[in-house]
């Protein structure tokens, strides 16, 4: 089987132009991937395309969690909860490496919130919709117990508290599992390839036009069926198939600001109330702590989507009400990001009062779209979409039932977090002897699942005389060409290595070499290597200078 590596794009591109499919899915995030897993896993012939790299979109730009939407109760949202909720544990059973319990601190106050009552009663529900196991559920605590988990807390508005269960993940690389894991089952997927018209037989879309990133060139694929899982963009391909009519996508950016632990050294991760209604999380990360998000209406450039001043400000001044010691000021943030929720319009509803439901739209031409949805519920929204394709455009033919709960991915056999922990544990000594603490071999396992047992070895075989966190890095980054689709210098920065939010100075001190590197194995001419490094200049400004 060819590698998923940018250097068969040639193959890849020959399969695209030269086959018919059964389903063609435009967009490269969470869902696009999901329907490009199930799909391929049930015997469809199954293609992909995406304009930039794999999560470019909001599927990079989450809060990074697979939860169950504890605000969505406030919402009556239950069918939401309980299915996204009952995902979690799936999810974390498909790859516990990546998708990690985490508890969530909630603190009660009088004055914002439901108060403790109501919020006991609205977790006992959340566990329940979500079949918690007992040992999980939530447990109602003390003032002095909340603050005994956060010291941080501003004390006197503390009157109790109460801890949950959650996952934490890494949005965009649990999206690039699932595009692999789809590739395995024989997907044909390209990224750096844009869908830009339809094409049409006997009145129905028959087929994309697509262009080239980087050549321009154009070229057509065919299949029975297309399915536009676009994010923020799919309204723009309703246009272009003229079938916008009636509902409609309303996007909101939500931002995430990144300082580091020691500026925020919460101990764990934490939902906290605003003075304007809202809640926003504090996560803790390795050496840093992030926190987000807002949620404000947004019209501008989808494919350029950063934090302003006030986003950033806003967000500071909710971490200084609630840990007054902080004293959190913008020259402490390190890194941000910002996304776009595709969300379903409803008119005279605000940003925070929308849906998160997903939607299938149908066109009259037979263009599927989906949008809206959580990253944690990916997979059943993948399950509707490929039933909803079988059952309207291959009644006659026979597929396999949905399997996804069953596939695992991230090239792991892990069965539970222990397994994972033992397996961490197998490798602090080789990792320790090539001078690497144990929080790198942590990283590198919750990425790479298993592969990080060879990553370390090529770096430990590597005969150079290069420093050995160089060697490492050379490494990471070998894999992340061969293996996982690594085109340009901020898909290696930002979307599989998460480096830009969560380590930016390993970014400033490496960058130079790793483009070095990038111009070796792909041979860039002079003038894309500079378009490459301004990308990742620019990237490395933005997430840092708000305006
Ligand atoms: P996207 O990830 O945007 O993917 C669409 C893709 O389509 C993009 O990669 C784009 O480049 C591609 N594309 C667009 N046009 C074309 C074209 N013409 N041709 C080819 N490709 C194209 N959910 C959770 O479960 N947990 C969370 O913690 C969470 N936090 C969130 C926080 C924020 C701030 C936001 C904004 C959302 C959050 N969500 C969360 C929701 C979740 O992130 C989204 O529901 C999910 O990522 C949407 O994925 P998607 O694949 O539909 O869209």
């Amino acid at each position: 089987m060819t590698a998923f590596s940018c250097n068969h794009r040639p193959d890849i591109l020959q399969k695209l132009t030269t086959e018919h499919f059964d389903l063609l899915i435009i967009g490269g995030g969470i869902t696009g991937a999901g329907i490009a897993l199930d799909a391929a896993s049930r015997g469809l012939k199954t293609a992909l395309i995406e304009k930039r790299d794999f999560a470019f979109g909001t599927s990079s730009r989450s809060t990074k969690l697979i939860h169950g939407g504890l605000r969505y109760l406030k919402q009556l949202e239950f069918g939401l909860v309980k299915e996204v909720g009952s995902e979690r544990a799936v999810v974390h059973r498909l790859a516990p490496h990546l998708v990690v319990p985490e508890k969530m601190l909630l603190p009660l106050s009088d004055k914002k919130g439901l108060g403790y009552w109501l919020t006991s009663a609205g977790l006992k529900i959340y566990d329940w919709l979500a079949g918690v196991a007992p040992e999980d559920q939530r447990r109602m605590l003390s003032k002095v117990q909340t603050l005994k988990y956060e010291p941080m807390l501003r004390s006197e508005d503390v009157k109790g508290g109460a801890i949950y269960a959650e996952y934490r993940t890494d949005d965009a690389r649990l999206t690039i599992e699932i595009v692999k894991e789809a590739f395995h089952q024989g997907a044909t997927i390209l990224s750096y390839a844009c869908a830009v018209d339809f094409v049409y037989d006997g009145g129905n879309v028959s087929g994309v036009q697509v262009e080239e990133s980087y050549t321009k060139e154009k070229f057509i694929v065919n299949a029975s069926v297309v399915v536009s899982a676009a994010g923020p963009w799919v309204d723009e391909l309703r246009v272009i198939n003229k079938s916008k009519t009636g509902k409609r996508l309303h996007l909101t950016k939500g931002v995430h600001i990144v300082v580091a632990h020691q500026r925020l050294p919460v101990k764990q991760a934490i939902y906290f109330d605003v003075d304007d209604g809202r809640m926003i999380f504090a996560i803790p990360r390795g050496q840093i702590t992030y926190i987000g998000t807002t949620d404000t209406n947004y019209e501008g450039d989808k494919d350029h989507v950063w934090a302003t001043l006030q986003d950033a400000q806003y967000l500071v001044n909710a971490v200084n009400a609630t840990f007054p010691d902080a004293r959190l000021t913008i020259e402490d943030i390190e890194s941000s990001w910002a996304g776009l929720r595709p969300l379903i319009h409803e008119e005279g509803k605000s940003a925070s009062e929308l849906s998160r439901k997903d939607e299938i739209f149908e066109s009259p031409t037979a263009l599927i779209s989906i949008a809206g949805g959580k990253l944690t519920g990916y997979r059943k929204m993948a399950e509707r979409v490929v039933d909803l394709v079988i059952k309207k455009h291959f009644s006659d033919k026979h597929f396999k039932a949905c399997k996804t709960a069953q596939i695992r991915f991230g090239g792991h056999h892990f069965g539970t977090t222990k397994d994972v922990r033992k397996f961490k544990e197998s490798l602090y000594p080789r990792a320790g002897a090539l001078g690497f603490q144990d929080s790198v071999t942590n990283y590198l396992v919750e990425n790479y699942g298993m592969e990080a047992e060879h990553i370390i070895a090529q770096a430990d075989a590597d005969l150079s005389s290069l420093e050995n966190a160089l060697r490492l890095i050379r490494s990471e980054l070998s894999h992340c060409i061969d293996k996982e689709m690594v085109c340009t210098l901020c898909d290696f920065f930002i979307r599989r290595t998460g480096m830009i939010y969560f380590d930016i100075y390993r970014v400033i001190k490496w960058k130079k070499i790793v483009s070095e590197i990038f111009q070796e194995r792909f041979r860039w001419s002079a003038q894309r290597m500079k378009m490459e490094q301004e990308e990742l200049d620019t990237a490395l400004l933005k997430v840092r200078n708000f305006h």
